[in-house]
């Protein structure tokens, strides 16, 4: 939409600072506000009011962000990695001293409770410190030689600009595990954030350039996401593109980079099963449950999209599960009590709708929720739907909001196989106090990340990704420094 300009909101309300609060891309170390040109609004998922504007930026603007990528890697490159460690750690610790409006602002554009808020801008931090530590150590390697005359060796080098883009749901962690292993590595970056939640990508820029990252090593541009897509894959300039996202637009963008094979990493979607085996603690499981399903309003790509019950437990956990999803506060993610929070916007909710709707028509109970809630909007209440059955749409798609749709099941293969039977494999989970079971079912399983009698799974030390049609890459951890390198050969001949 074309706008003139506004008067800078401070967010004075929501204690969130104007040097936070940023309407504007951060291109080649500028600000570039939204002037008389176009512009996106952003609002508020719980009260639909208008949060502020930022940039639509055009197709000059993208290009002029890598350019400024493109020049400032000749330096930024050749900075020691203990610079670029200590400049991470400097961000590490503005982020945590800025915790609480971060995740005001956080909470403002996404949704969320403000509690989840805190904890993602924590985890979002963890990642700067991770790869600050990680910067120091991408260590090369001598091979034994084959020749007298002949030394061998590798070393490791940054793979150039990068581009990433992310989504809505983490905007400040799935930034983050990005940017600090691409800084750490030498990299310098145009990001692309989600239009929906623009404000926190943007005020990790300012903390960044605040901290004294130098202009142009990161660049974070926003406007029509299929136009800066095109440029940001397209360029010969760029050469890696971070994706988290759905698996549509990732197959999307992999098509686009083909043109210029750029080394690509791709976060999809997922489709997690939840396996409560006969031996499982059910307790245990429906506390699990309730934190894998509910975390973001079931907005997460590592959310339970399927729960497979054995028969002798189901009824027992049914039960408790409907008691205690019946039991979530739900409400404005500002508001301290909040357990649950709306879901982002309308097509969300049509989204959560049509698959209770399928699932009624082909079979399924209700057994709570089911519908929006009295205040309406994009409030829905958490849902738990039993007698589920593999060709629902809810078994196949990923819901992406507060739906628990119980499957029943009778033999180990069996459940082994509906777990498997879908395209997707990011992260998987089962509950069993069976040793040889857990050893059978997590090796057996297709996914990328397995909870076993644990459902919060991630963190900034461990390899987080999928396979199948979840993507390839591995974000964190000791090799996710690595999808930001290149390995390089070097031959010394002539020794005498
Ligand atoms: P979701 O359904 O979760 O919004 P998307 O894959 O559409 O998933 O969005 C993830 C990110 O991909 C967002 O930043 C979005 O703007 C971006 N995106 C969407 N379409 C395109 C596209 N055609 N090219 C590049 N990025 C895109």
């Amino acid at each position: 939409m074309a706008v003139s300009l506004r008067p800078d909101h401070e967010l004075h309300d929501f204690q969130v600072p104007k040097a936070l609060f940023r309407q504007a891309n951060l291109i080649n170390g500028n600000w570039i506000g939204v002037d008389a040109g176009r512009a996106i609004e952003v609002s508020n998922p719980a009260t639909g009011g208008l949060i502020g504007l930022v940039p639509e930026t055009d197709r000059e603007g993208v290009r002029a962000a890598i350019e400024a990528a493109h020049a400032s890697f000749r330096s930024w490159r050749k900075t020691l990695a203990g610079e670029r460690a200590q400049l991470l750690k400097r961000i590490h610790a503005s982020v945590m001293q800025h915790q609480e409006p971060l995740a005001r602002l956080l909470t403002l554009e996404q949704g969320k409770p403000l509690s989840e808020a805190r904890a993602e801008i924590a985890y979002a931090a963890s990642y700067f410190e991770w790869f600050a530590e990680e910067a120091r150590r991408t260590y090369g390697e001598l091979i034994p030689t084959q020749r007298a005359d002949r030394r061998m060796l590798v070393i490791k080098e940054p793979v150039g600009v990068t581009a990433t883009i992310t989504p809505w749901n983490f905007p400040s962690a799935m930034l983050a595990r990005k940017i600090a292993p691409a800084l750490a590595a030498g990299c310098t970056v145009v990001s692309k954030p989600a239009e929906a939640t623009p404000f926190s990508a943007l005020a990790l820029g300012a903390i960044a350039q605040e901290a004294g990252l130098p202009p142009g090593v990161w660049n974070i541009v926003t406007g029509v996401p299929a136009e800066i897509g095109s440029e940001l894959c397209g360029s010969p300039l760029v050469r890696k593109l971070s994706f988290t996202g759905s698996t549509q637009t990732g197959k999307l963008i992999m098509r686009q980079c083909s043109e210029t094979l750029k080394r690509l990493s791709l976060e999809l979607g997922g489709n997690a099963p939840f396996v409560v085996f006969e031996s499982a603690d059910i307790d245990a499981a429906v506390r699990g449950a309730i934190a894998s399903k509910y975390r973001n309003a079931g907005q997460t790509c590592v959310c339970v999209n399927r729960f497979l019950v054995h028969d002798r437990v189901h009824d027992e956990f049914a039960e408790k599960l409907v008691h205690a999803s019946k039991a979530l506060r739900l409400g404005e993610g500002l508001d301290d009590q909040t357990e649950v929070g709306p879901l982002i916007n309308d097509d969300a909710v049509a989204k959560v709708m049509r698959h209770v709707r399928d699932a009624c028509e082909r079979g399924g109970e209700v057994a709570c929720g089911g519908e929006l809630d009295s205040r309406g909007g994009t409030f829905f209440l958490p849902t738990v739907i039993v007698g589920a059955k593999p060709e629902m749409v809810l078994a196949q798609e990923e819901t992406f909001g507060p739906v628990a749709a119980i499957f029943r099941f009778k033999t180990e293969t069996e459940a082994v196989a509906l777990a498997n039977d879908t395209r997707s494999g990011l992260a998987a989970y089962f509950y069993s106090r069976d040793l040889s079971q857990i050893w059978r079912v997590a090796e057996q399983i297709e996914a990328g990340m397995v909870g076993i009698n644990e459902a919060m799974i991630s963190s900034e030390v461990i390899p987080f990704g999928g396979v199948k049609e979840s993507g390839f890459g591995r974000e964190g951890g000791s090799r996710g420094i690595d999808d930001y390198m290149h390995t390089k050969y070097l031959c010394l001949g002539g020794i005498g």
